[in-house]
């Protein structure tokens, strides 16, 4: 391989990338030798082989794993993800970013991620159903609400999180809610969870504008994937006065100078299942993330910002929707252009905190209306957010630096409180 393609691939690495960003962190805080060593490991990796009947009769075996990867802070949380190209080292890094993520809004869990080897788009749903409760029966020595909290995440729902319950609750001769969250609200979910992660991309918006003066009145948004994530965030920003001047996805791209009407492309991307063709806008030739805005919110997937098209970049905000979206490389480069940018384990926390609402209120059997969790949600979102801004002005690092400071020496003080056993 030309060396300029193998050094593209190293730095597409996810795992490669979560241990660089912990590093650079780490690096900067006094930490025991030892306990660097034992946080940067994943504690547990399994690796389970899946034999499905299939709807012809045959017997199909699927590789899934789920790896935790640390419950220094409390039970494993985080998601299972569907997709031909699922590895291990991928779960390893999704879940290290777990830890990271709650520990930077200080809820009361660890990290962990899941993952099979499969293409839902080639399964029946009741291949997937058979699937999904054949993983559920094997990993259930492992989850459960005081050890592991699954939740959804690529080509996983609220149905896939429903038959999680339901199987992990058989085997429990009980029903068990608070084992996975995302789940549907009839069966024990959040109001509000859909829309938590957006909202707190919002919310990071709002404080990193307000830091620097950027008025979001008036601010011009580009969004990279318009699912739930990217959409939601487009909607709220909207109503706070921002102009979406840009958004894409899988289908295609589309722009309007003056502002894309939000709430008409929602509908066109449910009647049409893209952007594409959207009429009130122009196609867009050009790469969306080096579109010319003001906020840049890339909500698809990784490794879209890279050393190749950073120094394109003209957002003077960008707002990490996806996790991974911008390589360490990348970073560095736009932290030389003085782009501010809000790193994923922070921005993208809004849902893993509304999950954690969920939790707690599948334990205490208690449902809090939606206007309470948002406002919990705000409480907790920007908490962080000055959390993070104040490391970062302390340290004079890059608000992605100072997200893993506060995170590595939150799990640390915790380690080291209850020490190490036996
Ligand atoms: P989604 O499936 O609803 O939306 C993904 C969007 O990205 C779709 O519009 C898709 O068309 C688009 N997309 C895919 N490939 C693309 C490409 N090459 N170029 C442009 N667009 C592309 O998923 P989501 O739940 O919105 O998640 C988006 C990202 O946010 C993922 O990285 C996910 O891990 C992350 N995230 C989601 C949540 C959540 O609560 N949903 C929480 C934290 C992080």
């Amino acid at each position: 391989m030309p060396a300029e393609g193998a050094n593209l691939q190293k730095e597409l690495n996810p795992l490669a990338n979560a241990e660089r960003q912990f590093e650079d962190a780490a690096s900067r805080l006094n930490l025991p030798a030892g306990l660097k060593e034992v946080i940067k490991k994943p504690r547990r990796a399994t690796i389970v082989n899946l034999p499905v009947v299939m709807d012809d009769g045959s017997i199909r075996v699927f590789t899934g794993y789920r790896v935790q990867h640390s419950i220094a802070r409390g039970p494993a949380k985080g998601g299972i993800r569907y997709h031909p190209q699922v590895t291990l080292e991928e779960v390893e890094a999704l879940a290290a970013w777990m830890t990271w993520k709650c520990a930077v809004v200080n809820i009361p869990f660890g990290g962990g991620k899941g993952g099979i080897i499969c293409d839902p788009e080639k399964l029946s749903k009741s291949e997937l159903e058979r699937l999904t409760r054949r993983y559920a029966a094997d990993l259930s020595d492992l989850f459960g609400p005081e050890s592991d909290v699954p939740a959804p995440d690529v080509n996983t729902n609220e149905q896939v999180m429903a038959w999680i319950v339901d199987t992990y609750s058989m085997h429990e001769r009980r029903t068990e809610y608070a084992v996975v969250t995302g789940k549907p609200l009839e069966v024990g979910g959040s109001a509000g969870r859909r829309e938590a992660t957006g909202r707190g991309v919002l919310l990071c918006i709002r404080e990193a504008s307000a830091h620097l003066k950027l008025p979001l009145r008036g601010a011009r948004i580009a969004v990279q994937g318009f699912g739930n994530v990217g959409s939601v965030s487009a909607d709220l920003l909207g109503r706070e006065g921002a102009v979406l001047v840009a958004a894409a996805d899988v289908s295609g791209a589309v722009h309007n100078p003056n502002g894309l009407e939000v709430a008409a492309l929602i509908r066109y991307v449910a009647d049409h299942r893209g952007v594409k063709g959207f009429p009130g806008g122009q196609r867009l030739e050009t790469p969306i993330v080096e579109h010319d805005c003001d906020v840049l919110i890339p909500a698809a997937l990784e490794n879209q910002i890279t050393h190749e098209n950073a120094n394109r970049i003209k957002a003077r905000i960008i707002a990490e929707g996806a996790n991974g979206p911008t390589t360490p490389d990348a970073d560095r480069i736009l932290e030389t252009m003085g782009v501010f940018v809000i790193p994923d384990i922070l921005c993208n926390s809004g849902g893993v905190t509304v999950s954690y609402f969920e939790w707690v209120k599948n334990r205490m059997g208690l449902y809090w209306p939606e206007a309470e969790v948002n406002q919990r949600l705000e409480h907790t979102m920007v908490t962080a957010f000055r959390d993070v801004l104040a490391k970062s002005l302390e340290h004079r690092v890059n608000m992605r630096v100072a997200a893993f400071m506060v995170a590595i020496e939150r799990v640390v003080k915790v380690m080291m409180l209850r020490g190490l056993y036996a």
